[in-house]
């Protein structure tokens, strides 16, 4: 718990506003304690300073810009991310002011500036997982742990060991989020919440199997 509180503290510290939550649909639900982002904060979380986190450090935020089509409230992005993300024919059209990333699941649009200039989900070289529906997304682009692989690591040894391994690769120094996340920041939270998730989805389908097996034996 003090890692965890040591964590909000420097994410506040950082972005001057508190630590947030997010749900998978920013829309309906925007404080959701059980899906837990630990977006600034890795290298706390890791004990390491934050420099040592493999995000690049982010330009402070000017004012709330909202995406126009869903109306999301969107986060910078490095134009490092965007340009090494963007197939061709995007790429093309790229204008030079400040690009943010739209979160909403229910909105095509992954990265839009003020003036009008957008890009969505087809004009990027990845697919953006907050844009897909919960079961194989990938969630790391550096080392490829998805939802499936996760799922499938679970279901075989009883836990998934993505989180330790990505530390692992963090430490090393292998991390390369900012040319491969779509949103241009270390991937590590989304993992964590993702072995949350399937770990979530497991658990309520072995209660639901249990659940079908007692209403036959009381049928019996
Ligand atoms: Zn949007």
């Amino acid at each position: 718990m003090n890692a965890e509180r040591a964590a909000r503290a420097q994410c506040r510290r950082r972005h001057q506003r508190q630590f947030f939550y997010k749900s998978a649909s920013p829309r309906r639900c925007r404080v959701q304690r059980t899906d837990l982002t630990l977006e600034c904060a890795p290298g706390a979380i890791l004990g390491l300073s934050m420099s040592s986190c493999c995000c690049p450090e982010k330009p402070a935020e000017s004012s709330a810009a909202r995406c126009p089509q869903s109306g999301s409230i969107g986060k910078a992005v490095d134009r490092q991310t965007i340009k090494a993300l963007l197939i061709e024919l995007a790429l093309r059209r790229l204008a030079a002011g400040e690009y943010r990333f739209c979160p909403d699941a229910d909105c095509d649009v992954v990265y839009f500036d003020g003036n009008g200039s957008l890009f969505a989900t087809q004009d990027l070289r990845v697919p953006v997982w907050q844009k897909l529906a919960f079961g194989t997304r990938p969630v790391c682009y550096c080392f490829g742990e998805s939802e499936a692989s996760i799922r499938a690591e679970i279901e075989a040894s009883g836990q998934s060991d993505a989180v330790e391994r990505i530390r692992g690769h963090i430490a090393a120094g292998r991390c390369a989020c900012e040319v491969r996340n779509p949103r241009g920041a270390c991937c590590l939270g989304d993992v964590t919440a993702a072995v949350n998730r399937v770990e979530s989805a497991l658990a309520n389908r072995t209660a639901t199997r249990a659940g079908a097996n007692l209403g036959t034996a009381d049928v019996h």
